[in-house]
């Protein structure tokens, strides 16, 4: 049996990366997906890729004009939501001496400004029975050096999982975080040879994740198969913050 039919599952930064090999999972989950991102020419790939059950709506999270072209468009074509994943991000390094305050608003902006105004629009047309599963990182409980406003970033993100829990669970919603560890996507394709070794010795399952291995973990958050699960946060790492 599919594990999300006759749900409709919004993911944003859902055209690249994590958030397109979940998009591409829950749509062979029964779903019907919209995906967002900035990118029209790799949302219209995504489209390709997954085949079926997918939509794409241009925009960026940042953006308020954007978010509300996004949900209009989840009404008017699904008639409400069941499940929202925040997949959107970015990771710029930057050690705190040369930090920028343009750096700061960036990251904050997208990470955690884009991801909570994103939830709050999601909820307003969410049934009970819907799941949120926001994507943090381990940075977000790690020192990280050169990545200090993208760890204390996803540190944000993680927090709100735990007061939307709260606040969401009397409207029958779930909210966890998905923290991923090192894993090979479109984020690190400018990370050299030697930076991958040295991640790849500290992770005790000695390799990077694959984006489909974090799609798996996701569609245990926004099914039914995790019922009693709310407020969690779910690593996949390798095992890397535990080592
Ligand atoms: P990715 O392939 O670079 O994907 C990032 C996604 O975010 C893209 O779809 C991008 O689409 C979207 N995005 C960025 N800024 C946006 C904006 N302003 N508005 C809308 N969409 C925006 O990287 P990824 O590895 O899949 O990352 C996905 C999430 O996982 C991020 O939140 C990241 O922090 C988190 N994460 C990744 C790793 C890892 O090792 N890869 C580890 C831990 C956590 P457009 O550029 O088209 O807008």
């Amino acid at each position: 049996m599919l594990k999300l039919e006759g749900k409709t599952a919004v993911i944003t930064g859902g055209n690249s990366g994590i958030g397109l090999a979940i998009a591409q999972r829950f749509a062979q989950e029964g779903a019907h997906v919209f995906i967002t991102g900035r990118r029209q020419a790799q949302l219209d790939e995504a489209v390709a890729l997954i085949g079926g059950h997918v939509e794409a709506v241009q925009g960026d999270v940042t953006q308020a004009s954007d978010l509300d072209r996004l949900f209009d468009t989840v009404k008017a074509k699904a008639g409400g939501l069941d499940i929202l994943v925040t997949s959107s991000g970015i990771a710029e390094f930057s050690p705190l001496d040369s930090t920028t305050e343009d750096h700061f608003d960036k990251a904050f902006d997208v990470n955690v400004r884009g991801m909570v105004f994103t939830v709050q629009r999601a909820v307003q047309q969410m049934v009970s029975g819907g799941a949120i599963v926001l994507v943090g990182s381990i940075a977000g409980s790690v020192g990280n050096p050169g990545y200090g406003t993208y760890s204390a970033s996803k540190a944000a993100v993680r927090s709100y999982a735990r007061t939307w829990t709260c606040e969401l669970a009397p409207r029958g919603i779930r909210v966890n975080t998905l923290s991923p560890g090192p894993i090979d996507t479109p984020m690190f394709d400018g990370v050299s040879d030697e930076v991958r070794l040295t991640l790849t010795n500290r992770i005790p399952l000695k390799r990077l994740g694959r984006p489909e291995e974090v799609a798996t973990a996701a569609l245990f958050l926004a099914s039914a198969d995790s019922s009693y699960v709310a407020g969690a946060e779910l690593f996949i790492d390798g095992g890397m913050t535990q080592s």
